[in-house]
């Protein structure tokens, strides 16, 4: 084996998880969000088996990543795409040149739209994002009502979709699930001809009436947990691998890489492994992270750019044995956990230094 971290990306795992979605949303049509490169997996790859799944509607954030996947999906899979960023001014010809469908988020962002709109001779399709309490990303509901009530200020644009994003959708008991849900509902209902989505992944496990017409599941296709820790009905999508260089023996109290802060209390065998924070292994998961060799998991002791060591415990061990970084056993959500970080960061942190390899057909 080669003496370098491998990503395997298994896009059977991640059909399987996309019919659990289905099957969950009951109902509702299950629109993949790809944004960041599908979280670093390869939006391009992941977006033509989601297609062969039955995905017709996927989300990104940025123009150039819509432009990306829609070459990648070609002109035999034509998908809507949404970009979460929606437009400024001068990025109509681009939308339209790779039929892209903005997701207008400002009034600014309405502005530019409908004078974009004026010059075309059918409604401009577009879709309308409202703050329902996350304070970051769209339209208050005031200036949601306030559109809503005055149609000239969509004039030329044809609001197919009404969306909304939830704060805390990872604690169900949390009331603000509640109030987001029912501002949500007043706003949709003066859009009566939209389309209405407001669950991700985490939303999509709350009660049925956050589904709507569309779920816009992320993390969740890739094995993360919607409570952010992991569930046994999604499967792991992203394989990280890595050989064993070498392995030696500490004495009690020597310390293991730059610094003093991480000792080994007794004697230890531990295992240096070719993958590091080049690789996309955050630092931070030597507080708590483990590896998964020879059936157990493995403290992580310290993690450099290029290396981790880690505590092999009683196992006896060869040089070029793989360890499971990230995978089916050391799951996802546990790395997350143990770096104080989502699954979303472990997975946009995997770098393009691994060596990446497909299983299953795109
Ligand atoms: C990122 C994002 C999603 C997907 O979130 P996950 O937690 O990964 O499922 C859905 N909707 C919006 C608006 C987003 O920004």
């Amino acid at each position: 084996m080669a003496a370098a971290a491998r990503l395997t990306i298994d896009l059977d795992a991640l059909a399987q998880n996309y019919a659990v979605l289905r099957t969950e949303a009951a109902g509702a049509e299950v629109a993949p969000v790809l944004k960041s490169d599908g979280y670093g997996l390869g939006a391009g790859h992941l977006g033509q088996r989601l297609w062969a799944e039955g995905a017709r509607s996927f989300f990104v954030a940025r123009l150039a990543e819509g432009e990306a996947l829609r070459a990648a999906l070609g002109g035999e899979r034509p998908a809507t795409i949404y970009i979460l960023d929606g437009m400024s001014d001068g990025e109509g010809p681009r939308l339209d040149q790779a039929r892209l469908t903005p997701v207008l988020w400002n009034l600014s962002q309405i502005a530019a739209a409908t004078a974009y709109a004026a010059q075309k001779p059918s409604p401009w399709p577009v879709a309308l994002h409202i703050d329902t309490g996350m304070n970051r990303q769209g339209l208050t509901t005031d200036e949601a009502r306030a559109v809503a009530q005055a149609t000239d200020r969509l004039r030329g644009l044809e609001v197919g979709l009404v969306m909304s994003h939830l704060g805390s959708a990872a604690t169900p008991e949390n009331p603000r699930n509640r109030r987001q849900l029912a501002d949500f509902l007043d706003i949709r209902s003066r859009f009566p001809r939209a389309r209405a989505s407001l669950a991700a992944s985490a939303g999509i496990f709350l009660a049925g009436d956050y589904r709507f017409d569309m779920v816009r599941p992320g993390v969740s296709l890739f094995g993360g947990g919607p409570r952010e820790r992991p569930d046994e009905r999604l499967r792991a999508v992203a394989t990280l691998t890595a050989p064993i260089l070498d392995t030696r023996n500490l004495n009690a109290g020597e310390p293991v890489g730059y610094g003093e802060s991480v000792r080994v209390a007794a004697p230890t065998r531990v295992a240096v492994v070719a993958a590091g924070y080049a690789d996309g292994v955050i630092r931070a998961a030597k507080a708590g992270g483990a590896v998964w060799f020879a059936g157990a998991a493995r403290p992580i002791l310290t993690v450099n750019m290029d290396l981790l060591v880690v505590d092999l415990g009683e196992a006896p061990a060869g040089i070029g044995e793989a360890v499971e970084i990230l995978g089916p056993n050391a799951r996802l959500d546990d790395l997350a956990a143990a770096g104080g970080t989502v699954a979303h960061e472990i997975l946009v942190r995997l770098s393009s230094r691994a060596e990446r390899v497909y299983r299953g057909e795109a």
